[in-house]
């Protein structure tokens, strides 16, 4: 299974999974067809899955028109968004599983950012080593997602499952907003030696417009303030001991940030 990461919009990324073998393809979360269609055409593949994380339209907005295009491709989203994924045919629960390219995804239910949240996650098989994780918008490089439609407490259980994964594991997350969550990150917890090399990385990378999509979770959790929270530094830094309220006001002082 190849992965390829396409931009769309002004900063979503849609994730296009190709099996050579069958010269099939599956899209994660397509903000747009028009990429993926001309990377199908690059390809020479055909569309089999739309797997969807959550209902927002940058990341469901290209469903309909790739439909059109390849009608028999199985459009996935939660059970908890029928109605709001645009041509939805299966409901997906926590530990569903859905497969690709003769591998198998779990599916995590990781509400918060919106109340249907789900993520797929691929774990390392003998041929290949890395497991992959695509994670909508719940967990992003440096940041997390805002709580549009959950509660801290949802997004805390969330992030604890997805943070129980092996370090190794690669976070393919719908936005590049790295650069920016870094810098709030320094602001709460700017003792840390690891997130300050990050950034200085991240700032480099982004100078030369590199993607800093994917990333590993063994980053982001010596880096990341919202897989954080039971830390001493997020704590202090909330003035709490306890750690939904830590994530909660962390969170809340990065959407003033
Ligand atoms: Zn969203
Ligand atoms: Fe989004």
């Amino acid at each position: 299974m190849n992965i390829y990461r396409l931009s769309a919009l002004s900063d979503n990324y849609i994730f296009l999974l190709h099996d050579e073998a069958t010269q099939t393809a599956a899209v994660v979360d397509p903000a747009e067809a028009r990429p993926v269609l001309q990377k199908l055409t690059d390809l020479g593949a055909v569309l089999t899955a739309i797997f969807n994380t959550h209902h927002h339209s940058d990341h469901v907005g290209g469903n309909r028109q790739l439909l059109a295009q390849f009608p028999d491709a199985t459009v996935y989203g939660s059970a908890a968004d029928r109605g709001r994924i645009p041509g939805q045919q299966v409901s997906l629960n926590e530990g569903d599983t859905v497969e690709f390219a003769g591998r198998e995804a779990q599916v995590f239910f990781v509400p918060g950012h919106t109340r249907g949240h789900i993520a797929y996650y691929f774990p390392p098989t003998e041929a290949a080593q890395t497991g992959e994780l695509f994670c909508g918008d719940t967990l992003f490089a440096g940041g997390c997602g805002r709580l549009f439609e959950g509660t801290p407490a949802q997004m805390v259980d969330s992030l604890t499952k997805l943070r129980q994964l092996p370090d190794q594991t690669r976070i393919w997350c719908a936005h590049e907003y790295t650069l920016k969550n870094l810098k709030f990150a320094l602001s709460v917890d700017g003792q840390n030696a690891a997130l300050q090399q990050r950034y200085q990385q991240v700032a480099i990378a982004r100078q030369q417009q590199q993607p800093t999509v994917p990333s590993l979770l063994g980053t982001e959790k010596q880096t990341n303030p919202f897989l954080r929270w039971d830390g001493a530094a997020l704590q202090t830094a909330a003035n709490s001991s306890d750690p939904v309220q830590t994530f909660a006001r962390i969170r809340g002082m990065k959407d003033r940030f």
